[in-house]
């Protein structure tokens, strides 16, 4: 299972796709991209192969962000619908999301009683919480931190929002997720064999770090908002 992310001047649905066939080798029962563009998501999803993948992704999609992910079952057989991404019940937010949420019962008896679930997932819950708390909030960044403060378990998370075409949303627990960095574009990837088709300039993440992934810049905060200066790594391509 991993993640992929993306956001830059190129056409997403290549680079995520590249990105998820490099991340094949960690197993995975199916896959989906979602890509973000004019403050349109499209959501592509298989149960099966990256190959499934690339045949189900509408070529005319024109967009320069989005995410990627392949699934290993925890919570839900392996299914066109509980394949990720995953959307809020109003189709703003899209997440993906490696590892398990433990306490996904507790969150959705305490705050999403009334909410229609649509797959079968502990993912689900995520995202539907931060719907949720940006109802309460009104703020992408907010509910996001909110959310992760409330979210017990393990987990990578990569988060867009409909409404906002310069940022995905990123944090993790106990699972693995680096950034990918380069001049006019920025990546997610649980390994950077996923990004180094595009660079091999990296930066660590730490457990429960809130980061905000733009094009030109990558900011890092700890959950108090404390914004925390980490140094690159070159990554070492193996030959
Ligand atoms: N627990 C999530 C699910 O079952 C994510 C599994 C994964 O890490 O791929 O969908």
């Amino acid at each position: 299972c991993g993640i992929v992310g993306y956001i830059g001047q190129d056409d997403t649905k290549e680079i995520l796709l590249e990105g998820l066939q490099k991340l094949e080798y960690r197993g995975y029962d199916s896959a989906g991209i979602a890509t973000l563009s004019e403050e349109d998501v499209r959501v592509f999803k298989v149960k099966g192969r990256i190959a499934s993948l690339r045949e189900e992704v509408d070529p005319n999609v024109k967009a320069t962000l989005g995410i990627g992910h392949t699934r290993w079952a925890t919570h839900g057989a392996p299914s066109r619908d509980n394949a990720h991404p995953h959307q809020s019940t109003s189709g703003r937010f899209t997440i993906v999301h490696n590892g398990v949420i433990e306490n996904y019962n507790e969150v959705r008896k305490e705050y999403l009683e009334d909410v229609e679930l649509q797959s079968e997932t502990d993912t689900e819950i995520i995202v539907q919480l931060i719907e949720l708390l940006h109802n309460k909030t009104g703020e992408t960044k907010e509910a996001f931190r909110q959310a992760i403060e409330l979210l017990k378990g393990s987990y990578a998370v990569a988060l867009i929002d409909q409404q906002d075409e310069e940022t995905i949303y990123v944090a993790k627990n106990r699972s693995p997720l680096l950034v990918g960095l380069g001049d006019d574009f920025n990546m997610v990837a649980s390994d950077s064999m996923a990004a180094l088709q595009v660079t091999d300039q990296f930066m660590e993440l730490m457990d429960k770090e809130i980061v905000i992934v733009k094009r030109e810049n990558v900011e890092i905060q700890k959950l108090d908002g404390t914004v925390v200066e980490r140094e690159p790594f070159t990554a070492e391509i193996d030959s």
